[in-house]
């Protein structure tokens, strides 16, 4: 009988069963899909301080900054570049508000540096004219996010004494078992699994896992689209360049379409062009609108992209809470059943914090930072 079970094998699942198997304990890991076949296969990868307040989200995605350059270390084979990301402001005023909030979060540990309008094309030589300016976030950075969920399950399951990671792919969960209130493993379509623990890294449907145990845990699906461009020969952008109304889009309650484009490339030379938000339910229909927008804005950062083919487009379903935190800790009212889930579009980012703090609650340690913010039962009971 494992120690625990993690239910999910996407970058926040594998994380967990990572961190968990390194403290020693024994895992398995079961996904309906392949590993990383949720939305973690459907990410761009940027690993970002730079589009956070200050809060408890700044504080996750600090604490995992410094856990994936860890990782990149130790594991590797994932495409970890710590490029930095710049972002620029169109006009005097926005890049006034961007330098002010620079400020705060530099208070908090966020490293920043101020770019003049002249100093952009020091650093992006390509970038339109005519900007107002910008900040360049050192610690931003990227990872291929399947090449991660998969690197980080298999050193897992070769590396740490005591602890064994197994993962088992096309097992659904539909059922927990119980004794009295305590979870204690889940029910599948291919039989029960006794555990300790459960995790449940379902990520977008992680509130209808939870609903399996009857608690409620409101994660909703938050649609996005990212464009992938034909292989350049030569680098055309070097770091993760957006504007500063992607840090709006991010934040925004809206249910509505937000298109805003991070432009970035990558290490096989084509260029990422991400990503819309709009709250879509689990709809799947390629928006050629959406994907007009993307490209434009894409191409008002960098005329140098206008001409060049796009060769894929790909959308996901970002996992949402209304209060846009994820959610992260035991549930008090399913004692045994801990959660990991609702990441909204910062899930690759936020991972490793997530893994390393549900490690240290499993193993019985005082976690490195104060989860109340993330508690699963700060929702109450009313249904939407
Ligand atoms: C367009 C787009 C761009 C994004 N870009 C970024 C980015 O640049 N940086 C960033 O940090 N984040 C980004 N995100 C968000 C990020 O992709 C997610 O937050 C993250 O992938 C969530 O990972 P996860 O492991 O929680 O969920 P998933 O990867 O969805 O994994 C959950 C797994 O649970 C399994 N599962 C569900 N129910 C069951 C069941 N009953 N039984 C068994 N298995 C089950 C699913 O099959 C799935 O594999 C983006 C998202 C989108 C859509």
């Amino acid at each position: 009988m494992p120690d625990i079970v993690v239910v999910g094998a996407g970058i926040v699942g594998a994380a967990c069963a990572y961190h968990a198997a390194r403290a020693g304990l024994d895992v398995e890991v079961v996904d309906r899909g392949p590993v990383a076949g949720g939305t973690t296969g459907a990410g761009e990868g940027n690993v970002l301080v730079s589009d956070k307040e200050p809060g408890p989200e700044l504080d996750l995605a600090l604490l995992s900054n410094r856990l994936w350059r860890d990782l990149a270390d130790h594991v590797g084979g994932f495409e970890f570049e710590a490029k930095g990301g710049l972002v620029v402001a169109e006009t005097a005023e926005t890049l006034r508000g961007l330098t002010a909030a620079a400020a705060l979060t530099g208070k908090r540990g966020v490293e920043h540096v101020t770019v003049t309008a002249d100093e952009l094309s020091d650093y992006e030589p390509h970038l339109a004219e005519g900007l107002a300016g910008g900040v360049l976030y050192p610690q931003d950075a990227q990872v291929q996010p399947m090449l991660a969920a998969a690197r980080l399950l298999r050193r897992g399951a070769g590396s740490f004494g005591a602890g064994a990671l197994a993962v088992r792919t096309g097992v659904t969960v539909t059922g927990f078992l119980r004794d009295g209130d305590r979870v204690t493993g889940v029910r599948t379509d291919r039989g029960d699994i006794l555990a300790g623990a459960v995790v449940n890294a379902a990520g977008t449907w992680g509130g209808e896992l939870a609903a399996l145990a009857g608690v409620r845990v409101p994660v909703l699906p938050r649609r996005g689209f990212v464009l992938v461009t034909e292989p350049l020969d030569r680098p055309l952008v070097r770091h993760k360049v957006y504007t500063a109304a992607y840090v709006t889009a991010v934040a925004s309650d809206s249910a509505g379409l937000e298109t805003s484009a991070v432009v970035e490339g990558t290490p096989a030379g084509t260029v990422l062009i991400g990503a819309s938000r709009e709250r879509a339910g689990f709809d799947r229909a390629l928006s050629v609108p959406v994907l007009g927008r993307l490209a434009a804005q894409a191409v008002a950062l960098f005329p140098a992209l206008a001409g060049r083919r796009v060769i894929r487009a790909y959308c996901g379903f970002r996992p949402y809470c209304p209060d846009h935190l994820p959610v992260i800790g035991e549930d008090p009212r399913a004692p045994g059943l801990y959660h990991a889930c609702g990441h909204e579009g910062a899930g690759i980012g936020l991972a490793p914090a997530t893994g390393h703090l549900i490690a240290q609650l499993l193993a019985g340690h005082r976690p490195d930072l104060d989860l109340a913010p993330f508690r699963p039962d700060r929702f109450g009971e009313e249904h939407p």
